[in-house]
């Protein structure tokens, strides 16, 4: 089968054959239809160190994808050939402590499919089936193909009451996009998008957000004085991973404001944790999706309304990846999709 494989230490991916992997007892085998392309395989694109330290060669990468059932392990209950899949992309333990206790997002022996072990960007992917997602009919493959990053927004966005509050979310990546839409769904009055990309601000205000800020160009303060905004956000998502956004999020908050943080920074920072203490902040870090209540809430917001589809702004057949990944490369993208069928 074809497969985008990480053939030794350096940058880039080839699209060369690999073997059909074979299916366990608990196993599903899903033939992809589409997949996107994660800032995760950004970096393994680019061979930085993380992914020089974490992902091991030869191996086909890729996590965001849509497909079908086409064979199926002996054990397996629940799941029929031609089921349309997605799928959680954390491989947990099952017998840690969080694992049995139904908090598998918490697992401490988590393996990431194309991270540790091969992933989607292929013909076929072997899965757990207890990681198997079933895609209801009315929801579209291009949507199907990003629930991973749609449930890392909607794993932060939701993790605090939204409704009729100001929040910040700092970061219009795919992901804070996303958030920004489902912040808006459920009921926030303000939702204040920050970025220094103004192509991404752009796809911000689409996806939903009531006021976009190019921190380059303009001040948060300002901002919140045109909106009447006297004391503060009362929710903050931090979706750049940028130290200097979270930062001017812990100066822009409330007393009693509420951070989910998802954004990974490159490295250790200073904060003024005086701005916690004396503000009472609550801070939550957020890792994946829960399982699977995450994924539930996904579709059920898209059968409720919610739109995402502004999202995905390139498509490319699969023999096209390296313009997919170049689109990703120029931070002029939301989502690109890479089409398998083609
Ligand atoms: P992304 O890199 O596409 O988006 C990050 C955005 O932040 C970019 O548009 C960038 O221009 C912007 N940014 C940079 N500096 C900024 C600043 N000072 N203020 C505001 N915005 C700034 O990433 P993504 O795919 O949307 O993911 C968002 C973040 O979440 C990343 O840090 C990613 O590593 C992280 N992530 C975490 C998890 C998890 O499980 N915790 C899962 C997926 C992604
Ligand atoms: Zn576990």
């Amino acid at each position: 089968m074809r497969a985008l494989v990480k053939t030794h230490a350096g940058v880039g991916l080839e699209l060369t054959d690999v073997p059909v992997p074979a299916v366990g007892h608990n196993d599903v085998l899903i033939k992809i239809r589409k997949t996107a392309i994660c800032g995760t395989d950004i970096h393994i694109w680019n061979w930085d160190d993380w992914a020089a330290r974490t992902v091991p060669t030869p191996m086909h990468v890729g996590h965001e994808y849509v497909g079908e059932i086409v064979a199926i392990g002996q054990e397996v209950a629940g799941f029929r050939i031609g089921d349309r899949v997605s799928g959680e992309g954390h491989i947990t333990c099952g017998f840690c402590r969080n694992c049995r206790a139904g908090r598998r997002h918490l697992c401490r022996n988590t393996s990431g499919v194309g991270v540790d072990r091969p992933g989607a960007f292929a013909d076929y992917l072997v899965l757990p089936a207890f990681n198997a997602f079933k895609i209801p009919d009315d929801v579209p493959d291009e949507l199907a193909a990003v629930f991973d990053p749609f449930g890392n927004a909607t794993h932060t966005a939701l993790a605090f009451n939204l409704v009729g509050e100001d929040v910040l979310i700092t970061g219009a990546g795919p992901i804070g996009a996303m958030a920004a839409a489902i912040a808006r769904h459920v009921g926030a009055r303000n939702v204040v998008v920050t970025d220094v990309n103004d192509y991404r601000l752009a796809l911000a205000a689409r996806m939903g957000a009531t006021r976009t800020v190019n921190v380059a160009d303009e001040t948060l303060e300002a901002v919140m004085r045109e909106l009447g905004m006297t004391e503060g956000f009362d929710v903050g998502l931090e979706m750049s991973g940028a130290p200097s956004a979270f930062v001017s999020m812990l100066e822009q908050m409330n007393h009693g404001g509420k951070i989910a943080m998802l954004g990974i920074p490159p490295q250790g920072f200073g904060i003024d944790w005086t701005k916690v203490i004396f503000k009472g902040l609550e801070i939550k870090g957020i890792y994946g999706r829960e399982m699977f209540e995450t994924w539930y809430k996904m579709v059920a917001m898209l059968q409720s309304g919610l739109s995402l589809a502004p999202i995905v702004t390139h498509r490319f057949p699969v023999q096209e990846y390296r313009a997919g990944f170049e689109a990703m490369l120029s931070g002029k993208s939301g989502k690109v999709i890479l089409d398998w069928t083609a």
